[in-house]
């Protein structure tokens, strides 16, 4: 009998596993089960790009799966997994058995459960059909846009949005955009250059509400009891894991499937892989969500490897990037609360590096505009050599000239 790896979702994650298992030489049966009716896209453009093609890219021709004997279901929704059987049910009744399955399901953009939530116009962004309806209402002259949340599909979508005219305003809860994520020197910085391009940018402030007319959302209502006229609105506050089918199925979750550093679950039949995933992270203390394309491709490599049974592949230093308007920005590691902060270069010229440090180890840099210092911050992350603040400051020399001392071993 042909051995089966059956992948459940047709993100970046799944469609790179598919591509590596053949690449690899993995000669049974593939099938990638997709819920959306779309082949598989690239998800980065959606925020950053308002015209076809760079909107919609997708993330293999369609010729890449019959040429490699790829077998992909679109429009296809697994029910549940019968671990017993081994096999994932599909809605309908249909059964499919596995040798090994990958959930590679995904994440949902958290909604806003305020009244008008439903009104038209109150829109998500993850999905091709998503962005599609955004670029129909900012496609209007004079649209105005409120963005609720100021993370990165909200600074994103700002920059696209004022780009192409429209009038846009971001809502944020915390104090400053980015706040859970960044620190507050690259916040700073972002406000400033959104507020430089025409984004009308508040923090501190609660949606209560949204009111409408005729069905179609006409305003947003803040805590303080103001509101903000608009045409459309964008809730960005945050993506929920597609866990449901892990979650029944009785594999160990927590807000995202756990798995560990070779994406395997507690069933050894079940990987798990993207941003559904809880997985261990370099330094930091139990799993970690890291919704990025670099964590997906390092899990699918990592599940290649598992079903290859070969070696693993080694460990990533995390990072992801965000293009807003002319603004290139590279982050490398992960941002935490309470390492110290070295600026190089000036953030009042556009392109500047905060690296961030714990005893002279750097944990994490936020780039902008200076892929030189994004390359130079993960090698230093990767190595966990210590460095000389200052001399990391200095313009003068290069990030490498502020090493001190040899790699220090990690716990
Ligand atoms: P996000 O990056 O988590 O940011 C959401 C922001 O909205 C946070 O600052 C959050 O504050 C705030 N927020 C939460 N509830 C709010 C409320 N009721 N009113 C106002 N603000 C509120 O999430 P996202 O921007 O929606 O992005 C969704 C996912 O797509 C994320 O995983 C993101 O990383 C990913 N994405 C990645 C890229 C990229 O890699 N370049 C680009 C776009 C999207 P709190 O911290 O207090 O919750």
């Amino acid at each position: 009998m042909t051995d089966r790896v059956v992948i459940v979702g047709g993100g970046h994650a799944g469609v790179t596993l598919a591509a590596l298992l053949r690449q690899s030489g993995y000669d049974g049966e593939v099938m990638m089960m997709s819920a959306e009716d779309d082949a598989p896209y690239h998800r980065p453009p959606l925020s950053k790009n308002l015209h076809e093609p760079e909107a919609e890219q997708p993330l293999r021709p369609d010729h890449f799966w019959s040429d490699h004997d790829l077998v992909l279901r679109l429009g296809t929704v697994v029910d549940r997994i019968d671990r017993v059987r081994h096999e994932v049910v599909e809605v309908g009744g249909r059964r499919v058995g596995y040798d090994h399955l990958v959930l590679a399901t995904g994440a949902v953009p958290r909604s806003l459960d305020v009244p008008g939530a439903e009104l038209e116009g109150v829109l998500t962004l993850r999905t091709l059909g998503h962005a599609r309806e955004l670029r129909g209402f900012l496609a209007q002259p004079g649209c105005r846009l409120v963005v609720v949340g100021g993370g990165y599909i909200g600074l994103e979508v700002a920059a696209m949005a004022v780009g192409a005219g429209a009038e846009v305003t971001i809502l944020e809860r915390e104090q400053r955009v980015l706040a859970r994520v960044a620190s507050a020197e690259l916040s700073a910085f972002l406000t400033e250059h959104h507020r430089a391009a025409g984004t009308t940018i508040v923090t501190g402030v609660e949606v209560t509400c949204f009111e409408g007319s005729d069905g179609r959302v006409t305003s947003v209502v803040l805590g303080d009891g103001t509101s903000v006229d608009c045409d459309v609105v964008l809730v960005g506050i945050g993506a929920l894991p597609l866990d449901d089918l892990a979650v029944s199925a009785g594999l160990q979750c927590s807000e995202g499937i756990l798995v560990d550093n070779s994406a395997r679950t507690d069933d050894p039949s079940i990987m798990a892989i993207g941003d559904v995933t809880r997985r261990p992270v370099g330094m930091l203390p139990g799993r970690s969500r890291l919704e990025s394309i670099p964590s997906s491709t390092e899990q699918a490599r990592q599940a290649c490897s598992v079903i290859m049974g070969s070696a693993p592949p080694p460990s990533e230093v995390p990072w992801f990037w965000s293009d807003q308007g002319d603004l290139k920005i590279k982050i490398a590691g992960v941002v935490r609360a309470g390492d110290s902060v070295v600026l190089r270069n000036d953030p009042a010229v556009g392109r500047f590096a905060a690296y961030h440090h714990a005893d002279g180890i750097v944990t994490a840099a936020e780039t902008v505009n200076s892929s030189g210092d994004f390359m130079a911050a993960k090698k230093l992350i990767g190595s966990a050599m210590v460095i000389d603040p200052t001399l990391l400051a200095n313009t003068a020399t290069s990030p490498a000239q502020a090493i001190v001392t040899q790699p220090q071993v990690r716990a």
